[in-house]
């Protein structure tokens, strides 16, 4: 019945890719041209700060400065590099533009397949929750809606995992982190976030923003969640920004092959 209806769908509302209209596979939000404009980060990439090393290390795909490097986030995956063409679709996605053409389902489409696409590189077991990191109180009030929240959802719904987006809150409301060098940044959201509940968290949780940085804020969002129960976390983020333009410190810049494969044009594994 349901097949039915969905190719009773198909008949009268083709599937379209979001960007350019061609006809696309339902449950595809872009076609192939499309999704090959994003850059993919490579699939051998360190599961914690996103570079390509020859080798990784564990269970947990880190490369050798990883490993040794304490952290509240056993890992932090993100499909694609923060550059080019993703940048808009994150913009539209987090600012929809008043009237009509900010309800064009294609930017969130566009990036819940990504986020499911990212969570395919995640290390260690599927875990029992999903927690995006949430905004400030007034920041939610002004916008109305959290991403991190609605990109949380999409892939708590296909894991059949439960989606907790009030587990954590943030008690203070700091100032943007764009700009700001990686240690200034880490002050910026120390302390910021904490459990709202009593209760323990399950050990095993997944942590959803849309970007990745220096990895500032989801790393202190992680601690409190360690304080609250959490045993593993892992951070899983539509885009990382590439360390040659976030990193204060970056170690020489490698260069990524534009990866074409993927979940915004096939939605499903693509390695
Ligand atoms: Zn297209
Ligand atoms: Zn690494």
């Amino acid at each position: 019945m349901r097949a039915f209806l969905g190719d009773l769908l198909d008949l009268l509302l083709p599937p379209a890719c979001g960007r350019c209209r061609a006809p696309v596979p339902r449950a595809a939000a872009l076609c192939a041209r499309c999704d090959a404009a994003l850059s993919r980060l490579p699939a051998s990439a360190c599961r914690r700060c996103g570079e390509a090393p020859a080798r990784l290390h564990s269970r947990w795909l880190r490369c050798a400065p990883c490993e040794g490097r304490e952290s509240a986030l056993l890992a932090c995956v993100a499909s694609v590099a923060f550059e080019g063409e993703i940048e808009r679709w994150i913009h539209r996605f987090k600012y929809p533009s008043p009237g009509p053409a900010g309800l064009d389902p294609a930017p969130g489409a566009v990036l819940a397949a990504l986020i499911r696409e990212a969570a395919r590189r995640a290390p260690g077991a599927e875990p029992a929750l999903v927690v995006p990191v949430p905004l400030h109180p007034r920041r939610l009030r002004e916008r109305g809606f959290n991403p991190a929240a609605q990109l949380a959802r999409a892939l708590a719904r296909e894991h059949g995992i439960r989606c907790a987006p009030a587990a954590l809150e943030r008690i203070r409301d700091t100032p943007s982190q764009t700009g700001l060098s990686r240690r200034a940044r880490r002050r910026n959201v120390a302390g910021a976030f904490r459990a709202r509940s009593a209760r323990r968290l399950p050990a095993r949780i997944w942590l959803v923003d849309d970007v990745v940085t220096t990895g500032s804020t989801l790393e202190e969002a992680a601690r409190a969640l360690r304080r609250a129960g959490a045993r593993e976390v892992v951070g899983i983020c539509v885009a990382r920004t590439p360390r040659r333009s976030a990193a204060p410190f970056s170690s020489p810049s490698t260069r990524r092959p534009r990866g074409s494969r993927g979940a915004a044009a096939r939605d499903r594994p693509a390695s």
